[in-house]
């Protein structure tokens, strides 16, 4: 991969074992795949673009439910690779693949499209994400009434100990460093953990029995309506009761996506109709990087807090008033705070914490 850095980003996608991993990760196969094939009626004679394709797949799905046109778009490299696996499945009359950034695609005069599907979550849903090209995309690709597979993103968050699998890691750390050669060198291993302090672990394996509460979601997006704009930053500030006696060590947060169920209406809708559709339908299929359930290549993102961790009680276990809590939750509400520190104390007890990412 010879390119400029800037163009790192896209390098690493040219390594075909990221793409086995994507392909080899069952719930998140599973839900494209019936997102797209449950809504035959909707794909059949579309035009549909799959804004960074890949090796193809998910144009396959397209092609296979029915549409008249997929524009396979993929920056990187891996789009030579898509072209095969097109033709391996004697697709190449429907999908044509555009080797480009989607920003810079050019369609045939006039040509717009009735779905963009993509998949361009990073973890903890907007680590270095492409949702911007996506919205890029949106905005010069789609027809007015088109829909955007998936089209709504949230993202949730659970107080958690430490995980489990992280502990064991930590603790054969320490035996490490407590002894290299008969030498101790625990300033070393100091350092390297004080270096992770600050830093999330983007992508790490949290377990339900880590978990303090079931969780609540920090915020939700439509896709089909937000503008870079509002991408910029995200400010949420939630009041979670834990549900069980436990070490808080940290926050675990991670991400759901849902994408359309399309009825007759909106084809007719397409057609011209005024009817509205009913978009709350719970045909909907939702893609869950949730540590509750089957885990994908995303698993979960995992911010420790300093100092290590800090005894927690669950609700039903606190003897102060519901009003108590509700007024800590409301001074949350209230503190101007907006420095870069993750804890919030009032009158020396922590009673609440700030998210810091970017
Ligand atoms: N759709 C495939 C690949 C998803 S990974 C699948 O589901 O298996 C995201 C892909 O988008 C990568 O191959 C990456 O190179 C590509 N990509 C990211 N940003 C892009 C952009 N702006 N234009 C075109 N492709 C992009």
């Amino acid at each position: 991969c010879q390119v400029n850095a800037s163009e790192d980003y896209f390098c690493s996608y040219e390594d075909l074992t990221v793409h086995r991993l994507m392909l080899s990760d069952v719930p998140r196969m599973a839900a494209y795949k019936n997102a797209i094939l449950s809504n035959k009626s909707y794909f059949e004679g579309s035009v549909v673009m799959d804004v960074g394709a890949g090796t193809g797949i998910l144009s396959l799905f397209c092609a296979l439910a029915g549409a008249k046109k997929v524009y396979a778009v993929e920056a990187s490299s891996v789009s030579s690779v898509a072209k095969e696996v097109i033709q391996e499945n004697n697709f190449s009359d429907v999908v044509e693949v555009l080797h480009g950034r989607v920003e810079d695609a050019v369609l045939p005069e006039g040509v717009k499209v009735d779905i963009i599907v993509s998949e361009w979550m990073g973890f903890y849903l907007l680590h270095e994400s492409m949702l911007d090209s996506v919205i890029a995309a949106r905005e010069k690709f789609l027809k007015p009434s088109g829909k955007l597979f998936p089209d709504i993103a949230h993202l949730f968050a659970a107080p958690c100990s430490t995980p489990k699998q992280l502990a064991l890691q930590l603790e054969k750390d320490k035996k490490f460093w407590a002894d290299v050669c008969g030498f101790k060198m625990n300033s070393v291993g100091s350092l390297i953990a004080k270096s992770r302090e600050n830093t999330p672990e983007v992508s790490t394996v949290v377990e339900k029995g880590d978990l303090l509460s079931s969780g609540t979601k920090l915020f939700s997006l439509d896709l089909s309506k937000i503008t870079l704009k509002q991408l910029d930053s995200f400010e949420a500030r939630k009041f979670i009761s834990v549900d069980r006696d436990g070490e808080y060590s940290g926050i675990c947060l991670w991400f759901e996506c849902e994408f359309p169920h399309l009825s007759k209406d909106d084809l007719d809708e397409e057609k011209g109709s005024l009817e509205n559709s009913d978009k709350s339908s719970c045909d909907r299929v939702t893609l869950s990087t949730s540590p509750f359930l089957p885990p994908t290549h995303w698993k979960q993102t995992l911010i420790m807090w300093p100092p290590d961790t800090i005894a927690a009680i669950a609700a039903e276990n606190i003897e102060e008033t519901a009003e108590e809590i509700g007024d800590k939750s409301k001074d949350l509400e209230n503190s101007s705070d907006d420095s870069n520190k993750k804890w919030i104390v009032e009158n020396g007890e922590v009673v609440g914490f700030k998210l810091a990412l970017n």
